[in-house]
């Protein structure tokens, strides 16, 4: 009775008003410290908003100084607790600044949040030029695997953590033309359990995420041509592109302990598109 109730009001009504993103939310990673690769735009930066609004602290970070900067001054707008770091995933040096100041400023690490990747060719995959082959399998592998093992013993330190891989829909279906992208995004899931199973007993869960055709730059070539969107959408029965926050919001479960039963898994957030390997 008392459901109905509510439910029948709209949903604004049933907060009250000057109340920020962050007084609405649980609250389930209060105190935990987290970083996100390629976090200043799209999906990276709408995870490290809900992992923030979620209370985390966050460490954003990409390649370009303005892009971090600006990332960090909207969420601390928010009223989230954040850092900057200028780190392209493939520098090493870069990378270990995130872990510097996950360690200085906030005093540990307990979430990885894995989301830099890169298409530098469209074309058939026997018809990539090695290098384009490479900087894929450098950026969308190498570097998520290395920034597992840097995060590896700084998870440890805390007692535990969570690391979260972001993968693709095409993983399970590779995409045409983007063949050599869809399979550094199936190796991900490969990636995910390898690690899972052999960190499980240092009370750490290794996961990953697979969105659908998420409206970012990084789509803009399928979401912005009505012809490609048509195409794009006739295999979402949702027959709509996601949102960077409905990424975020699997993203937020992973790594909370919500999700405390849950390791080596994938969860693909992608409108009811189907996913098997
Ligand atoms: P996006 O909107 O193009 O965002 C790219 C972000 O990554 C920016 O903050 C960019 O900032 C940063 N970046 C790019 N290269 C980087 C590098 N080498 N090192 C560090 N940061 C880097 O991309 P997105 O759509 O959010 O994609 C995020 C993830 O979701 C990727 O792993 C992608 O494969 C995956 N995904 C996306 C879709 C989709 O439809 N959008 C679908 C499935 C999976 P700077 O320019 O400052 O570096």
């Amino acid at each position: 009775m008392i459901r109905s109730k509510l439910l029948s009001k709209p949903i604004s009504s049933m907060y009250p008003f000057n109340v920020s993103a962050k007084e609405l939310h649980s609250g389930r990673l209060n105190g935990k410290v987290a970083i996100v690769t390629a976090s200043t735009d799209g999906i990276g930066y709408a995870i490290a908003k809900k992992l923030g609004n979620e209370g985390a602290s966050v460490i954003v970070s990409s390649r370009k100084e303005d892009n971090v900067k600006n990332a960090v001054k909207s969420l601390r707008d928010e009223g989230i607790t954040a850092e900057g770091v200028v780190c392209h995933v493939a520098n090493k040096e870069q990378r270990r600044k995130l872990f510097e100041v996950a360690n200085n400023k906030f005093g540990g690490l307990d979430i990885l949040v894995s989301n830099a990747a890169v298409n530098p060719a469209v074309t058939p995959i026997l018809e990539i030029p090695e290098e384009a082959w490479d900087k894929i399998f450098d950026i969308n592998v190498k570097s998520a695997w290395l920034l597992a093992k840097e995060a590896y013993p700084e998870l440890i330190k805390r007692g535990g953590g969570s690391i979260v891989f972001i993968s693709s829909i095409a993983a399970y279906q590779p995409m045409f033309p983007l063949g050599a992208y869809s399979v550094s995004k199936t190796t991900l899931l490969g990636l995910t359990k390898s690690i899972a199973s052999e960190v499980v007993h240092d009370n750490i869960r290794v996961n990953c995420v697979a969105p659908g055709i998420v409206a970012t730059k990084f789509a803009s070539a399928i979401t912005s041509s009505d012809a490609a969107a048509e195409k794009s959408l006739s295999i979402v029965p949702m027959n709509r592109f996601g949102k960077p926050i409905e990424i975020a919001n699997a993203v937020a479960f992973l790594s909370s302990d919500e999700a405390s039963y849950i390791t080596g898994e994938t969860v693909v957030v992608a409108g009811g598109a189907v996913a098997h390997l």
